[in-house]
């Protein structure tokens, strides 16, 4: 049986449960983390991404998500702290890479595939290569200086574009969001 998915309230990330900081508005109008998953009441969930934290504290999201909930003093406090010491699900590197890469194909910024690669390539590029990708493809990927393989079988990776001819190569302008999110979610 499958967990129903949940998504952050600033970067759209969808996941299980255990991905996200619940929050609820409670009956007096305040908003709530729920760390034990017990509190009732409107509610919406943030991922453990730190900027998606730094986003929502500066944009107001989750307080209109909650129906304009007061946010409590100590409230962005405990959320950075429930954020830095969480338990790191493995997993949720993986499945926010993957989400990046299917919202930087949305947005067209997604180059696909050694043809499309080498024409950009005058540009600096971050290329992305599924795990079972071909020996070729592997080596040509080696000709750029910020390239990494994918915690995702070609299989996985076509998926997450949404097309379905089997992609096993794509690179984002390096200097983009998306290019930028990332790295910074590697480099963890
Ligand atoms: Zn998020």
């Amino acid at each position: 049986m499958s967990e129903p998915l949940r998504s952050c309230c600033v970067c759209r990330f969808k996941g299980t449960k255990a991905n996200f900081v619940h929050i609820v508005k409670s009956p007096d109008g305040i908003a709530a983390i729920d760390i034990h998953n017990k509190l009732q009441g409107r509610g919406t969930y943030l991922c453990f991404d730190p900027v998606c934290l730094e986003t929502a504290e500066k944009s107001g999201n989750i307080s209109r998500a909650l129906k304009n909930a007061q946010i409590p003093e100590n409230f962005w406090n405990d959320l950075r702290n429930i954020i830095a010491t969480r338990d790191v699900n493995p997993d949720f590197t993986r499945a926010k890479i993957l989400t990046l890469i299917g919202l930087a194909r949305r947005s067209k910024s997604l180059i696909i595939g050694t043809d499309n690669i080498k024409q950009d390539s005058g540009k600096k590029l971050l290329v992305m290569f599924a795990n079972n990708a071909s020996e070729s493809v592997k080596s040509f990927a080696q000709n750029f200086r910020d390239n990494f393989q994918l915690d995702a079988t070609i299989e996985e990776l076509s998926n997450s574009i949404g097309i379905a001819s089997s992609v096993q190569i794509i690179a984002l302008i390096n200097n983009s969001g998306f290019a930028k999110k990332i790295k910074s979610l590697l480099h963890k």
